[in-house]
């Protein structure tokens, strides 16, 4: 059987790519490794989904679902390990089964850039963490420390500030990039400390995280520091490995695609987070998934 669209990614991007093709009467399959929602799932109240002010991020995700799955699109909690992108039909592995597809739209999105210490993997779940909303109510009462400079590690920080005894806040820099009112909102906060100038150099464990080696940039010093989480907002890397080889990426690893999320692979689509684009947000995501299915929908129509 050979379906109409492949969405890989059930995040906004996914979903919304799914509810237009089912939408359009393409048949359509979305294939998700984990949840619905992506990073939005994990993302909690969000402030600027127009309309939704202040919307549950998971909440948003599940009728994300519903409403795609009502206009025929089906989903299947598979992970896709490799992907054939330049025959025809185009072709998808996961674990389970292999899927044929006229279209594939890639909606992988991105993904919290870890630190790279060893052990770092291991310890997720028993200490280290990318996302304060979803796993914060762990360290409920305890010491914890965010690794990072901007935007996400400042909200990061004052989110566990309300939940925490002590959050520690360690940047390689002297300063936070983040913005004013966030930068302002953590130096208020009593329980807040920051450590300019330090890198974490090694995580200290027995079953779950103790603590942290430290080194200053500037003097060199080192240092150990007692938490039992370890939360870490360096950034986000596109999930785009999957494409390696076959579409062009920008330096980042970020997919090259039209604002139609057409990519230079005739029936191949990329969109949301894991398009090279300046704006990475759900309803950037959303729109991107619209485009592309409805360029997805005039590939088809000329086959
Ligand atoms: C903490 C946090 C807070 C945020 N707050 C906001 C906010 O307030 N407002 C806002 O607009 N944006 C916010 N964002 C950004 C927003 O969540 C993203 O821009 C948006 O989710 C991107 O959507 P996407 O569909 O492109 O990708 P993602 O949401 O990243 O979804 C990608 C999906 O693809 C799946 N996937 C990846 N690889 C595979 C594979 N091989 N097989 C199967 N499935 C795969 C993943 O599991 C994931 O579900 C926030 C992000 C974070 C991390």
């Amino acid at each position: 059987m050979i379906w109409d669209v492949l969405i890989v990614g059930g995040g906004p991007a996914g979903y919304t790519a799914a509810l237009y093709a089912a939408g359009a009467g393409l048949h359509t399959v979305l294939l998700e490794k984990l949840g619905p929602g992506g990073q939005m799932a994990g993302s909690g109240a969000i402030a600027n989904y127009p309309g939704l002010p202040g919307v549950d991020g998971a909440a948003l995700a599940e009728r994300m679902r519903v409403q795609a799955e009502a206009a025929g699109a089906e989903t299947r909690y598979e992970e896709v390990t490799s992907l054939a992108l330049r025959g025809t039909p185009k072709t998808a592995h996961t674990r389970q089964a292999e899927y044929a597809a006229h279209t594939v739209i890639l909606c992988t999105g991105a993904a919290p850039r870890p630190l790279g210490l060893p052990e770092e993997t291991a310890l997720r779940g028993r200490g280290v963490s990318y996302c304060a909303a979803c796993d914060g109510g762990l360290y409920r009462g305890r010491a914890v420390a965010v690794v990072g400079g901007g935007n996400t590690a400042a909200a990061e920080a004052l989110y566990l500030a309300g939940l925490c005894r002590e959050v520690t806040l360690i940047h390689r820099r002297g300063a936070l990039r983040a913005d004013a009112r966030c930068t302002r909102a953590l130096e208020a906060a009593p329980n807040v400390g920051f450590l300019w100038n330090t890198r974490v150099t090694a995580l200290l464990y027995t079953e779950t995280l103790a603590g942290l080696k430290l080194q200053n940039t500037v003097t060199g010093a080192r240092s150990t520091l007692a938490v039992a989480g370890l939360f870490v907002a360096v950034g986000r890397a596109p999930q785009s490995a999957l494409a390696a080889g076959q579409l062009a990426m920008d330096g980042a690893g970020y997919l090259l695609a039209g604002e139609d999320c057409r990519t230079a692979l005739p029936g191949v689509f990329a969109a949301g987070d894991v398009r090279a684009k300046p704006l990475r947000q759900i309803v950037t995501a959303a729109a991107d998934g619209a485009m592309a299915a409805r360029a997805a929908q005039e590939y088809i129509a000329a086959l």
